[in-house]
């Protein structure tokens, strides 16, 4: 397929970790995704990922209209607009459920919650971003003391239903704890486990979340363990979105696309 009108519109979502790539046709699907690492070069990753998801629609030409969220989201040369994270993860998730949604968003540096209403308006959002805690950095903190991969952790979580339970939230503490832990000869299936406990904890201290939850972001992509958890703690269903680690960039997709429209 070739499109050298270049009818498609890009959402890019440049996270502290990922970045995230998404292109849609005139009638909002998806055409293609792309992800890479942000690095430090996020004008050059944003570039590749657009070159990639072209690649994978077999496109050419540019897209009508790029809008660029997340961390770095000022970095996007291609881009004709941009908009906050909270905005396009609200968009993101409001096209999937079609209702009012509370959605957690478990980024590699961040937390987010954000109440929508049945019209998808924001009604309230809460974001943590002074700390690790509960983040994808503390998952990565936990992998890396444990000597393990970040993609071994869901697994090993999966395989036990005995939590070790630990005591901080703080990644430099939880550091020590677990160290401590495996000294007392602790199974690390089981401090995995703890540590997906003390990142769904930390949701929870930050917001109740009523109604419908949606839960999005790389850690949940990643972690179908982590959402059970959550699930079960909050005794209702948690629903995840197709590629929930794309949602900020589908929301810039749909923005962009909304932006034309509009015009
Ligand atoms: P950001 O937008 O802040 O860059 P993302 O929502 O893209 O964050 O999520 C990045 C996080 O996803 C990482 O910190 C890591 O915890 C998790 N992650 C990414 N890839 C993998 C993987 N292959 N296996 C397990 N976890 C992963």
């Amino acid at each position: 397929m070739t499109n050298p009108a270049g009818n498609f519109y890009c959402g890019v979502d440049i996270g502290a970790s990922a970045t995230k790539l998404v292109l849609l046709d005139a009638d909002r699907q998806v055409l293609a995704r792309a992800m890479r690492h942000s690095g430090v070069d996020y004008r050059g990753t944003a570039r590749q990922c657009l070159d990639d998801a072209l690649d994978t629609a077999g496109l050419t030409g540019e897209p009508v209209a790029t809008v660029s969220t997340g961390y770095g989201r000022k970095n996007v040369d291609f881009a004709g607009q941009s908009r906050t994270e909270i905005h396009c993860h609200g968009a993101g998730c409001y096209h999937h459920a079609q209702q009012a949604v509370s959605v957690v968003d478990i980024g590699g540096q961040d937390n987010k919650v954000i109440h929508l209403d049945d019209a998808g308006k924001r009604r309230e959002f809460k974001m943590n971003r002074k700390c690790a805690a509960g983040t994808g950095a503390f998952i990565e903190e936990i992998a890396l003391r444990l000597n393990l991969d970040v993609s071994e952790l869901d697994g090993l979580a999966a395989s036990t239903e005995e939590p070790v339970r630990l005591g901080s939230f703080c990644t430099v503490f939880a550091k020590t704890e677990i160290l401590s832990h495996l000294r007392q000869g602790a199974p690390v299936e089981g401090i995995v486990r703890g540590a997906f406990v003390s990142v769904v904890d930390r949701i929870i201290e930050m917001d109740p979340l009523d109604g419908m939850v949606m839960a999005t972001g790389g850690v949940v992509a990643h972690n179908p363990v982590i959402v059970q958890i959550l699930a079960s703690r909050l005794g209702r269903d948690v629903v995840v979105p197709e590629a929930p680690q794309f949602t900020g960039a589908l929301g810039a997709a749909l923005t962009a696309h909304k932006l034309t429209a509009t015009q």
